[in-house]
């Protein structure tokens, strides 16, 4: 069975780095689908600018002609804090047999040994890291330890068993962000060509941003 590609984030907003990322792990790992999992409430950051209904509008409408590229909205259904770990435990039960690949930027994965139950993460789910523009793998620490107990080069792997590899991927680097989105905006500039047309006119016409 392929593998389910997992891509979670605030998506506040969504633009092409996250959905450049998302297609070429689609393509390159030969995932079933990608799934974008917008967080209901971020535990780790304050309050999201644009609410959730409106950051899982915009992925929807990002990705509605691309086969492959799903959204899902498990974590605003839940309610609470969105912790991956239970994410990921909720889709394990859904998909028994199916790998899973939780989809990360470098720079989230550097803070991973943060997240609640990090540890229990690899019982559950490949991870598959995205090489993001200045950022460095990490060679020591509880990171450096888990690369080389877990990381692995070969794609195979991620086919051959349902969780437990970490996997460094190297994407189109595209150092668009959601922050800088935001500021721009808010300052009255126009967003366009940084994410599809469909996301920016949500954003013009909900003002979630001005
Ligand atoms: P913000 O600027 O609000 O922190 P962001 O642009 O980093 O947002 P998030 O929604 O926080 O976007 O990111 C979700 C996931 O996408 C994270 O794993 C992050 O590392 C990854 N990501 C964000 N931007 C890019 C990009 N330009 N290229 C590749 N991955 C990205």
């Amino acid at each position: 069975m392929r593998p389910l590609g997992v891509f979670g984030g605030t998506f506040d907003p969504i633009h092409y780095g996250h959905l450049r990322t998302a297609f070429e792990m689609l393509q390159a790992l030969s995932f079933a689908e990608v799934r974008f999992i917008p967080c209901g409430d971020p535990p780790h950051r304050g309050k999201t600018f644009a609410d959730a209904r409106q950051r899982y509008r915009m992925v929807e409408v990002a990705i509605r002609d691309q086969e492959g590229l799903v959204a899902d909205d498990r974590e605003l259904r839940r309610g609470g804090p969105s912790y991956t770990i239970d994410t990921l435990m909720s889709l394990r039960e859904e998909f028994p047999g199916r790998p899973l690949g939780l989809i990360i930027g470098m720079d989230a994965f550097l803070g991973l040994h943060h997240w609640h139950r990090w540890q229990d993460i690899l019982d559950v789910a490949h991870v598959i890291v995205a090489h993001r523009p200045g950022w460095k793998a990490p060679d020591f620490g509880p990171l450096g330890e888990l690369l080389s107990d877990a990381g692995t080069h070969r794609v195979d792997d991620l086919h051959a068993a349902t969780h437990g590899c970490v996997h460094i991927h190297a994407v189109t680097q595209l150092e668009i962000s959601s922050t800088e989105i935001r500021e721009l905006v808010a300052a009255g500039r126009d967003p366009r060509f940084l994410m599809p047309d469909a996301v920016r006119a949500e954003i013009m016409e909900s003002g979630c941003y001005a």
